[in-house]
This record gives structure tokens, sequence and C-alpha cells, in this order.
């Protein structure tokens, strides 16, 4: 790992070959999810170097793809599985339940019912409980495994509200009554292993402050429940390292979140344990998307394309930027479209190596929704139709938040690895959402 373990903390879009994400394009047809498998393990390599000491969990809903999921189990990763549904894919990847920890959020009883009979097979899993509630149904289905008890240490980060889970009463129990808690689980015969709180997505650089005091928090309460339950086997922090998604972010710097969190935590008679999602496979991810209208408004250029909110959520949900490239004015070519759009001379910036002009342009989607954009008024290079355009940083929640939204099916996901290119998930058709209606169609 030792090379590895220097790869360059980020992975622009900028850096992805043009000619190559081309001719996937050319060959898969789009939209098209793109992932490098190893830039998920040198991604995963820089954060257990970070973090030598620590157990390190893949939180599995950031990317559930199964060649995913074996590439970072076997590179040593855990998986945190969020349903029955991701912990059944953790354990078909070739994780054993060791390695499996399921954490129940108002888990609904077919999930519960899923996870106690996959421990009688798995006793090594762990489940993770975020309510009393929740102890008490594993207790009525049989379950006395091992416990991790999430709680909400009343403090929240995060890039965004939606992901601000720790202030929000949702999830975990609050931090004081953790020990009366598990002292009432212990006494059920369950196996107390582990604390848990995940305070949202997004440890940046200026919120260090606010991770530097959740995880002393974590470091206090661990403490506690060592002294009145008895010794923990770990205290998990949960994920939410952020990834620039920008092109002037910094990327995170890995050792001091790792020194700041040694520090917060103090002397504790446990394991640390991290888990996240998003770091591993953000920037080795993305989504290939083809210009098929321009269109020149009042106020903008609109770029059609054939993704969307269906495809890509996160702007459309989060107001989430990324980085757009324009493959074919980055090649100095043109498309087999026949034309751009008609530029009011007003609009036009500057000319690009290629000879085409820097436009401000709104790149839309397909759906019959205002908000299924990808960006507004961003200077990009006049698209032509036919042009693919890649959408950075799409590897983390991408694929995993598409929907069938409009009927549209869901793309395909290509999977490259050194030199190989595996079609690792074909796309969808319409029959496959129409295959589970069970009327009559053909009246
Ligand atoms: C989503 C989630 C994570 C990972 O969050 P990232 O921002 O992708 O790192 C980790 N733990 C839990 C419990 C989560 O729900």
């Amino acid at each position: 790992m030792t090379d590895a373990a220097v790869s360059p903390p980020v992975r622009r879009l900028s850096d992805w070959d043009a000619a190559k994400l081309e001719s996937l394009a050319s060959e898969y047809g789009t939209p098209l999810y793109v992932l490098d498998l190893e830039r998920v393990r040198e991604n995963y390599r820089r954060v257990d170097a970070a973090f030598p000491d620590a157990d390190i969990l893949y939180a599995v809903k950031a990317n559930a793809l199964g060649a995913v999921l074996t590439a970072l189990h076997d590179e040593g990763a855990g998986l945190e599985c969020a349903s029955a549904g991701e912990a059944r894919r953790a354990l078909e990847a070739g994780a054993s339940g060791t390695h499996v920890h399921y954490t129940a959020v108002n888990p609904p009883a077919r999930d519960l019912d899923w996870i106690v009979e996959a421990w009688s097979d798995q006793p090594g899993l762990t489940v993770t409980a975020g309510s009393e509630d929740t102890i008490s149904r594993l207790a009525d289905r049989g379950y006395d495994g091992r416990l991790c008890l999430r709680v909400n240490p009343g403090i929240g980060a995060g890039h965004h509200e939606k992901v601000q889970t720790g202030a929000a009463a949702k999830f975990g129990v609050p931090a004081e009554r953790a020990i009366e808690i598990l002292e009432d689980a212990t006494g059920r015969g369950f196996d107390v292993v582990g604390i848990h709180a995940h305070v949202g997505s997004g440890v940046s650089r200026d919120q260090l402050e606010a991770h530097r005091e959740f995880v002393a928090r974590m470091g206090d309460l661990a403490r506690d429940v060592s002294d009145a339950v008895g010794t923990l086997e770990f205290v998990d922090v949960g994920g939410g390292f952020g990834v620039p998604y920008r092109e002037d972010e910094e990327p995170l710097d890995l050792e001091s979140v790792a020194d700041a969190t040694r520090a917060a935590l103090g002397e504790v008679d446990a394991r640390l344990t991290i888990e996240p999602g998003r770091y591993f496979v953000a920037d080795a991810g993305v989504l290939l998307t083809e210009v098929n209208t321009v269109k020149q408004a009042r106020e903008t250029t609109v770029t059609g394309v054939d993704a969307g909110m269906t495809t890509l959520l996160r702007p459309a949900m989060y107001d989430a930027y990324h980085p757009i490239r324009n493959l074919q004015a980055d090649a100095g070519t043109v498309a087999n479209g026949d034309g751009a759009a008609d530029l009011d001379s007003s609009d036009v910036r500057s000319i690009d190596g290629s000879g085409r002009e820097t436009i401000p342009q709104t790149v839309a989607g397909p759906i019959c929704e205002s908000g299924d954009l990808f960006c507004s008024d961003r200077d990009l290079p006049a698209s032509e139709r036919g042009d693919v355009l890649a959408i950075g940083n799409a590897g983390a929640y991408g694929y995993e938040m598409a929907s069938h939204y409009n009927s549209r099916p869901r793309p395909a996901s290509v999977v490259v690895d050194g030199d190989a290119v595996r079609l690792s998930r074909r796309r969808e058709t319409v029959d496959d959402i129409t295959r589970l209606e069970r009327e009559d169609r053909t009246k």
C-alpha cells in the first residue's frame, strides 16, 4: 500500500482522459456512469494510511455497486449498511458478518426479519440501533447479538441541512440517555459492543472545529459507558469526510482530520471506527451525458442533455455543484450534431483551444420539472448537438439516488479497472419499469 498511500488527494474532472471517456460513451451509450475502481482503492488506502489505528467501514449507501463493495472489502474495509438490502449486497459481495454493520433507522419489520435471519448464519454481524423500540423489536425476534447504540450528540455538521443528521432528532437516542439504555440492553442479554454517531456529511477544513467538539463528546460518552456498563469494543464517529466538488476547492487534509479526531477522542479503551462513504467513491466516478438540444432562451443558452435529476439528483435536491466538461471541445473536435446555438455576441466571453466560444449555459435534463438542471448560467465551451458532457464527482450518491420518475429507465454503469473495462450494470429499459405492474396491459 506504500505507493498508493501517496496518491493525489483529489482527482479532478480535468484529470480524466477525454478520449477514453468519449469512447466509453460511444460504446455503451449515454447517460452512462463510469467508475474507476483503482481510484476507489487509492482513496481507501489514503484514509487507511491517515487512520492506521482505526477500523474503517465503507458506508455502502454512497455507491452499492457490487464491484465497489468487493474492491473495498478486499482492501480491508468493513461495510456499513443502511438497510437489509444493503446488508444482503454486502454479504453477496463476499463480506462475512464480522465485517457488516447494519445501521437501523426506523427499520421496516421485513428488514429486521431479514437481518435476524442473516445473523443466525453470521453471528459476527453488528446491529446499530437508534431507538429503544428498535432494541425491543430485535429482542422480540430473538436477537441478542452484537449491539451498538447510535446516539444523537446534539451537534451537527454538514454541507446542507438535509444531511445534518446530528442535530436531527430522527437519528439516534439523546446521548444523555445512552447509559440507561445500554444498561437495560445488557440486562436483556445483548452483547453491547459500541457507540456510534454520524453527524452529517461534509466534514471539511472549515468545519474541523465542529468535528473536534463532536468527537470529544463521543470520547466522554465512551468513558462514561465503559465505567457504567462495561468495556466497549469500538467508538464509531461516522463518516462525512468532504470532497471538493468545485474546481478551486482544496481537498480535505486527511492527516489533520485524523490528528483532530485522535486528540479529541482522548484515551479510550476501545477502537476508533470511522465510516466514510462519499470520500471513497465521489471522485472515482463521472456521469457522461449527450447534448440533444441547444436553445437560445431569453436570458441564457439552454443546453439540453439526456441525463437529468432522475440520473443524478444532487444538483436538484441539494443545490450541489458538479463540475462539467465538454469532451468534444476539450478534444478540439466537432461533434456530429448539426451546429451550435445562435450566439448572441454579447454572451461571448472567450474562445477556447478548440475554437469554441465560452458562453454561459444552463444545462438541463429531460424531466418535466423546473429544478431539473445541472447548472445555471455556467461558462462552458459552446455546446453542439451530439457533444458528450462529463459531469464530475458523480461516483457518490449518483446512481444510488436515481429514480424512475417520468418513466425514465436508469442508466448503465461501466467499471474501469486499469486497462480493463466492463459493463457492470446494464441500462434499464421501459420494460424493466412496467414489468412490475399486474394489470393486463394488452387491452
Ligand atoms: C451516510 C452515512 C455515512 C457516510 O456519509 P458520507 O458523507 O458519505 O461519508 C456514514 N454513516 C452513516 C450512519 C450514514 O448514514
